[in-house]
């Protein structure tokens, strides 16, 4: 859609542990109006967690229904549980002009790339070294050591989609990532294919 008025949705995507919630949760806190969604999840709650503000927790049936109702943009399976973006919430607000951001692992983020070009601009975070991931990872230590080494197993594959994304930051000093973010979020407002609608009024416009 060639609108200049609607909003953007940015999906930034990464390896577990590369930053994602941190860059994002300062980003929100920079910019007033961009807002997060809220994604549903059937794994369970952690501590630190609370419905609807970190995920929507849904039961395997309830999710599986969501999926079969269409009620997903992008849903990923992870370790044995499912992720998934609702739909409504990102369509209706990306039509009523607000900024909405993803903050999703990698083949939800390819999903939406594929199924909502023309509203997506995506930015896939990179460590600066593997060594400074596996020390983020572990330093976390929101997982067990086993499911921290298997989420830096599987870092080594999810790089090599980083050429699909618009994007690339290395995400090394936390400042300089989130200010890249928010440049890159202001410029996605300015691509040219949103002026056509406008460009064409202008053509109509009879001043002399
Ligand atoms: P993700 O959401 O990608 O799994 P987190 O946001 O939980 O990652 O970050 C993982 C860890 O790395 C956290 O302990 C966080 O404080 C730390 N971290 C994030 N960005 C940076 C950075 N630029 N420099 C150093 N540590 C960082
Ligand atoms: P966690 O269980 O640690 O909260 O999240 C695990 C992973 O799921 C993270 O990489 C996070 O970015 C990703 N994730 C969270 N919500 C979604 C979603 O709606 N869709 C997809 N595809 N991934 C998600």
């Amino acid at each position: 859609m060639n609108n200049t008025n609607r909003g953007r949705l940015l999906v930034v995507s990464g390896p577990s542990g590369i930053g994602k919630g941190t860059v994002c949760k300062e980003l929100l806190r920079r910019c007033s109006d961009l807002l997060l969604s809220i994604s549903c999840t059937t794994r369970p709650m952690r501590p630190g967690d609370e419905e609807g503000v970190t995920y929507f927790f849904k039961t395997e049936e309830e999710f599986e229904r969501m999926v079969q109702a269409g009620e997903f943009l992008e849903y990923a399976g992870m370790y044995g549980k499912r992720y998934g973006t609702p739909r409504a919430f990102v369509e209706k607000n990306l039509l009523e002009g607000r900024d909405v951001i993803l903050e999703i692992e990698t083949q939800g983020a390819l999903q939406v790339i594929q199924r909502a070009k023309e509203d997506v601009t995506s930015v896939f975070l990179l460590p600066p070294s593997m060594r400074e991931l596996h020390k983020r990872l572990v330093e976390r230590s929101t997982e067990t050591p086993e499911k921290a080494r298997l989420r830096f197993e599987s870092a080594y594959r999810e790089i090599e989609y980083a050429e699909q994304y618009d994007f690339v930051i290395i995400n090394d000093q936390l400042e300089e990532t989130v200010e890249a973010l928010r440049a890159i979020l202001i410029a996605s407002h300015y691509g040219a294919g949103r002026a056509l609608d406008h460009m064409h009024a202008l053509k109509e416009e009879q001043v002399l």
